[in-house]
């Protein structure tokens, strides 16, 4: 599939318009940034081990029965993908108590959750992505009370579904970002991408921190981090 003219470039992603009106190719961008862009490096491989990460996740959830945008693979670090009208809203789903809702709450990092805790933020860079209730989303109309519940329903659906999956591979799913859209046809599919860029991912034994966190906070190579996710994942 070939580009044809760049709809957007955020701070991971470039996405770009196909021939087809209703299919967008995603980039993985090798640029690493960290506090809403405060923080900012340029790491070699990491778009390509992104994309990879992100094709996997997005098979597990087609196993799973999880609606989501994935079509398939590009050359390259690219994907394939329906083209979505976003909500405007990151779903967040956490597992384990960690970064934010540690720091926000004077809560202990690494304690598990006794049930998955949903939170919803809203996407604006201006803003720092604002934590929000639902009913902040209804009230200002940035998504329905039925969209609302069924982000949720599916979100509840990914983690369990990933979850397993990690867990088999070795990995504690700690805590993740998703973003959802609507297709032509107006379903509330799971679009974005699944990347450690947007997830927490530990070392089910040892505790090793995998992801994006190594670079927020010098915690070692990023890349091997990235890389041994993908080692773990592809094994199962
Ligand atoms: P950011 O905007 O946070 O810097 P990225 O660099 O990840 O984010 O850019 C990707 C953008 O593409 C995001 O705004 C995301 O909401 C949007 N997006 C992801 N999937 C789709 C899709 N299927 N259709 C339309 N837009 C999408
Ligand atoms: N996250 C994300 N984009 C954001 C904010 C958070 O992908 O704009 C992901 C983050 O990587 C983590 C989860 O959502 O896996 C929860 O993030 P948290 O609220 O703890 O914020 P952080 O400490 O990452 O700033």
């Amino acid at each position: 599939m070939e580009e044809t003219n760049l709809l957007y470039e955020g701070k991971a992603k470039k996405v770009y318009e196909t021939e087809d009106p209703d299919l967008l190719i995603i980039y993985f961008k090798d640029d690493a940034t960290a506090f809403n862009g405060k923080k900012h490096a340029i790491i070699d491989e990491k778009g390509a081990l992104n994309k990879t990460i992100t094709v996997k996740a997005f098979n597990w959830m087609n196993e799973c029965g999880i609606p989501n945008h994935f079509v398939e693979e590009n050359s390259g670090r690219e994907i394939v993908v329906k083209r979505l009208k976003m909500v405007p809203v990151e779903v967040v789903v956490r597992n384990v108590i960690a970064g934010s809702l540690a720091k926000r709450l004077g809560l202990k990092v690494g304690e598990k959750l006794p049930e998955p805790l949903i939170e919803f933020y809203l996407k604006s860079d201006e803003l720092d992505d604002p934590m929000i209730t639902e009913q902040h989303i209804k009230v200002f109309g940035w998504a329905d009370e039925k969209t609302i519940e069924k982000m949720k329903e599916l979100a509840l659906k990914v983690n369990d579904c990933l979850k397993e999956r990690f867990d088999r591979a070795g990995i504690e799913l700690v805590d993740f970002k998703l973003e959802f859209g609507f297709d032509p046809d107006g379903n509330l599919i799971v679009g974005d991408e699944f990347t450690p860029d947007g997830a927490r991912l530990w070392d089910k034994e040892t505790k090793e921190v995998l992801d994006k966190d190594r670079f927020r906070k010098d915690l070692g190579d990023l890349i091997e981090g990235y890389e041994k996710i993908l080692m773990k994942i592809s094994r199962i």
